[in-house]
């Protein structure tokens, strides 16, 4: 169904110690805002909410002073730092838009690309990935790495979209329904695929950063990969269980061995009943890993609580409540 009228946008901003680009990211960001609300493209109230995720330098001072009701600009302080992903969250649940754009707040990823993602959800789009069209402002070392990282998550079983980092556009049933994931263990480039539903994808070219550092080091940005493996894939797990019973029979294959060795006399006095016993407690051992997998990938399922089914629409008379979430009795 195409949408036509305008309606509320969000710009959210997840800011971290970012002094020394905020200033020039809200000018130029309002100055946008204003384009799209000429045309007609979003609607007059719309807004850029700037999340301080918990700032040691001045850059909640620089939001708060540039909110105020005449212009578009929103703040909201983070009690403490959060980290990246809880400080997207806290906005997407907090803006109350029709429309949402997450962007990183140094402007490395082209927000002029806004334009045709909100094109793109007028066409009736709930998802819309900004994905980058090449890496070369990247090291070779990252970009082998980034490769390497979507390449196992693609193994692993997870719906990853390569290239595509946190720029993104959700419509407010998207965000809605992502309130239904209510695991702690936040990877969203790995979640918000799973709402499903119409989406797309607009290309853009990466620009490096003008000011600042970034807050990615080599070293958090490793943590950041394992931790989306993790929340994202039970698979290790079950590697791990088909590991244990593949051992097993290892051991098993050995205990046969170690009796045809008796049986055909070339052994000394107590090697047969050392080896089946080591034999015999391994292959116990293994088997117990492996079944002991399989119910740890089970409670891993059952933790991250995600909704069992996500209904994209419905035609004829329902129950409101049945037709609204997998889970009908909570309040979204
Ligand atoms: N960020 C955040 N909390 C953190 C770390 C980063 O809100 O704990 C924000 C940061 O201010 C920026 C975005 O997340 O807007 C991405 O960070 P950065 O640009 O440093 O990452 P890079 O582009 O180098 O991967
Ligand atoms: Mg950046």
């Amino acid at each position: 169904m195409e949408k036509t009228d305008a309606e509320k946008l969000a710009i959210i901003l997840p800011c971290f110690n970012e002094q020394e680009v905020l200033p020039d990211t809200l000018r130029i960001l309002t100055g946008f805002l204003a384009e799209l609300i000429r045309e007609n493209r979003v609607s007059a109230d719309s807004i850029i909410l700037a999340v301080d995720d918990g700032s040691t330098d001045r850059t909640w001072e620089i939001i708060r002073d540039s909110s105020g009701s005449a212009g578009p600009v929103r703040g909201i302080s983070l009690s403490r730092n959060f980290g990246h992903q809880y400080a997207i969250l806290a906005g997407l649940f907090t803006a109350d838009a029709d429309l949402m754009v997450t962007l990183d707040a140094d402007l490395q990823d082209d927000h002029r690309c806004i334009r045709e993602m909100v094109d793109h959800y007028h066409q009736g789009c709930d998802i819309v990935y900004g994905v980058r069209k090449k890496r070369e402002t990247d090291t070779f070392f990252k970009r082998t790495t980034a490769r390497m990282f979507y390449r196992l998550m693609t193994f692993l079983g997870c719906r990853i979209i390569p290239d595509h980092a946190d720029f993104r556009l959700m419509s407010r049933r998207a965000v809605e329904t992502l309130r239904q994931f209510p695991e702690r263990n936040v990877f969203l480039r790995g979640m918000i695929p799973l709402i499903g539903g119409k989406s797309a994808v607009v290309y853009y070219d990466r620009k490096k950063r003008t000011a600042g550092i970034s807050k990615y080091p080599f070293g958090k940005m490793l943590s950041f990969a394992w931790d989306g493996i993790t929340s994202m894939s039970e698979k290790p797990i079950a590697l791990i269980a088909q590991f244990g019973l593949i051992l097993m029979l290892i051991c098993l294959i050995l205990a046969g061995y170690c009796i045809f060795q008796k049986f055909w006399g070339y052994t000394v006095p107590g090697w047969t009943s050392l080896c089946m016993i080591l034999c015999g407690f391994s292959a116990i051992q293994f088997l117990a890993i492996s079944i002991v997998g399989q119910y740890v990938g089970k409670i891993y399922k059952e933790c991250k609580a995600r909704p069992l089914f996500i209904i994209q629409e419905s035609s004829g008379p329902l129950s409101e409540k049945s037709f609204s979430s997998s889970k009908p009795d909570e309040k979204q």
